[in-house]
């Protein structure tokens, strides 16, 4: 399946360019810089996206700044009406938004379904913003003297995302930076910039007033420029831990408030007495689904004791059945990954770990392209088992449809693993063991922990976040974090004077 050396993009150029989102409306770019849009599932690039120029995300920074004036003293009735309709707008547009995710990501539409009803999830916790603005207040601290402590928007903030998820991780960020009564700019990945776009659109159909939403797209030009620009407040990003890294150093050079999410590599720990069916069902949904490219997929599955054998038997049996086609097509379980360069990138570790003294036991390599997709990015799923932890495939995040799987003798043995690793994402414990589950959750090194839930991202009133190389920065977005971030406190001493009050006292003021 691998080795073809033309691609339909040579043949074919791009016949659709795709622009900005500046101040309510489209721009197109000035910079000359583009990026070929590939479909994966053809490897055609039929559409190029523009990349920024350093003036133009100014312009963008410049429309958030104009209008941050009025949105940050709009009432909260206001701006939750908006996102009411937003929600309402979003709820229609589900099915087009997925199919823009599977034109330029891959993954299968049921799965692009998904990832819109989580972000929405994000933008129904905007629509409660004015209950996680409340503030709070102490009468009487003093005689006659209140004091009360609120939230206040920091002003433009921008938000930088990765190509897996290219509306959730997005939703993750504005919707609750705007709620704030920020004004934001988004720099979606340039791999799959589609589904941002129609976001901000959709935006401005729910009556967002102009420059509130800004999209700028963009490689690393665009993102330096966010880093630099005197009048960005305050950075999110998710995307790989180098550059996670390499964002929050420059952002706090810069002086701005950064929370940057990195990579990762997530294991789940298997005990003996687990049901071995559903820890098998959930490995292989946690490792393959979106053909791996999650940072909370299973990469590592630790099995505890003699399970073993008999996991891996159930495991391999699972993966071989997969369909594996393209994300449009309702029989496919499993699309292509996002670029070619990436799927031969994820097929050397599975060579690697070979060499490295793993046990390949199911072999994706070998898998054919699906018939009328010879030039689409696919990949057949990986099971390497007995995976010393030196090797790359342990080592490295490899974000793909590989998984390892590594035997511990005990459950100590495990957890040390687990938190010897330099990720600490997500983690899962299967097991019937309430009292084994519950160490777990205290022993453990993550910052999302999963009971018999391979997946556990957070639902939308709580935080996402990882620990160690997973999250440069304090806080974690969405849910009382994410509030928390886009908000800076203010605590206000009042005194309505009596008259009986008045006379010159120039002690330290204290309490009586
Ligand atoms: P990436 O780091 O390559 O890109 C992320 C963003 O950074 C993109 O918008 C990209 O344009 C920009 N960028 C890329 N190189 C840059 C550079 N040199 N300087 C400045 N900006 C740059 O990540 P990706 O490949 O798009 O996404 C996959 C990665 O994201 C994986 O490592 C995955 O684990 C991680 N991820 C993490 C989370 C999380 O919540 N922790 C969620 C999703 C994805």
């Amino acid at each position: 399946m691998r080795g073809s050396t033309h691609t339909t993009a040579d043949t074919h150029p791009p016949t659709r360019t795709l622009g900005h989102w500046i101040d309510g409306k489209p721009a197109e770019s000035t910079s000359g810089r583009h990026a070929p849009v590939y479909n994966p599932a053809t490897g055609a690039a039929d559409k190029r996206v523009a990349l920024a120029s350093a003036e133009e995300v100014d312009g963008a920074v410049a429309a958030a700044k104009a209008a941050h004036a009025t949105w940050r003293t709009s009432s909260l009735a206001a701006r939750t009406a908006i996102l009411f309709r937003y929600r309402a707008l979003l709820d229609a547009h589900r099915d087009e938004i997925a199919a823009l995710i599977t034109a330029e990501h891959g993954k299968v539409h049921s799965d692009a379904l998904g990832e819109v009803a989580r972000g929405l999830e994000i933008v129904e916790l905007a629509c409660a913003i004015p209950e996680k603005l409340k503030g709070e207040l102490s009468t009487q601290v003093s005689t006659r003297v209140d004091v009360a402590s609120v939230r206040q928007p920091l002003g433009v903030v921008a938000g930088i995302t990765p190509f897996n998820f290219p509306a959730m991780v997005p939703m993750w960020m504005f919707p609750v930076a705007i709620a704030c009564g920020n004004t934001f700019i988004l720099k979606p990945s340039e791999k799959d910039p589609s589904a941002a776009l129609r976001l901000a659109e959709l935006a401005s159909e729910a009556g967002l007033p102009d420059g509130v939403l800004n999209l700028v797209q963009g490689d690393k030009v665009a993102v330096d420029r966010l880093l630099e620009h005197p009048d960005v407040a305050a950075v999110s990003f998710v995307g790989s831990t180098p550059i996670a890294r390499y964002v929050q150093l420059k952002a706090v050079e810069h002086g701005k408030r950064v929370q940057a999410l990195g990579g990762a590599k997530n294991h789940m720990l298997v005990l003996p007495d687990a049901d071995l069916d559903f820890a098998a069902d959930q490995a292989v949904n946690a490792a393959y689904g979106s053909a791996g490219e999650r940072c909370m997929a299973v990469s590592v599955v630790v099995a505890v004791g003699d399970t073993g054998d008999a996991l891996v038997r159930r495991i391999a049996d699972r993966a071989r059945a997969l369909r594996i086609g393209p994300g449009d097509d309702p029989a496919s379980e499993m699309g292509p990954l996002i670029t070619r360069e990436h799927r031969d990138k994820v097929a050397s570790y599975v060579a690697g770990a070979r060499a490295q003294g793993a046990e390949v036991v199911v072999d994706g390599t070998e898998y054919p392209a699906p018939a009328g997709h010879e030039d689409g990015f696919f990949l057949g799923v990986s099971l390497l088992d007995h995976v010393p932890v030196t090797a790359d495939a342990y080592q490295d995040e490899i974000f793909g449809p590989v998984l390892c799987v590594v035997r511990a003798e005990t459950y100590e043995e495990a957890v040390e693993l687990i938190n010897s690793s330099r990720w600490g994402n997500g983690t899962a414990i299967f097991t019937r063991d309430g009292g084994a589950a519950r160490r777990f959750q205290l022993e453990v090194e993550a910052g999302m922990v999963g009971v018999n839930v391979p997946i556990p991202v957070p639902v939308g009133h709580h935080s996402f976040g990882g620990w160690k190389e997973s999250l440069f920065g304090d806080l974690h977005v969405y849910g009382n974090d994410g509030v928390a971030f886009y908000t800076r406190g203010k605590v206000i001493t009042t005194r309505w004077p009596d008259p009986a009050d008045a006379g010159i006292n120039l002690g330290f003021p204290s309490n009586s």
